[in-house]
């Protein structure tokens, strides 16, 4: 009996992106697993602060993150990102219900690198953004 080890397993691992999920709304949560679970990596967190913790020990390839978090919310958690120098240039994709017209730029100017409004209605927008800050260079 030839033993011919778990073919493809370890370069599998290392291709397979790792996408961090800020949202407080279980249904939200879901939903972006449901969409993102068989490309990607998915680690959820529910609040700003378990995500700064966890990021550190579990760092990802991209955040997702929700503007309105409660305690900590969406652009303090960023700041504090970006003022980590382990975490800084995280691409950083804003996730937000507020889809004012003028809210991208705001956001933007803010620090994330893009921007999904929710209700996530089309899931090949958020799928597209997540694609485009993956190949981007850092
Ligand atoms: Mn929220």
């Amino acid at each position: 009996m030839v033993d011919v080890g778990p073919v493809g397993t370890e370069y599998a691992q290392n291709v397979v992106k790792k996408i961090a999920v800020v949202e407080d709304n279980p249904d939200n949560r879901l939903l972006v697993r449901v969409i993102l679970d068989s490309l990607y990596e998915v680690t959820e967190y529910e609040t700003g602060s378990s995500a700064l913790e966890g990021l550190q020990s579990n760092l990802p390839d991209l955040v997702l993150l929700d503007v309105s978090l409660p305690e900590m919310d969406g652009t303090e958690v960023l700041q504090r990102i970006r003022a980590d120098a382990r975490l800084r240039n995280l691409p950083i994709i804003a996730l937000t219900a507020h889809a004012m017209s003028t809210d991208r730029e705001k956001f933007l100017a803010a620090g994330f690198d893009d921007y999904v409004s929710k209700p996530i209605v089309d899931e090949n927008l958020l799928l597209d953004a997540i694609k485009a800050k993956l190949s981007a260079p850092s």
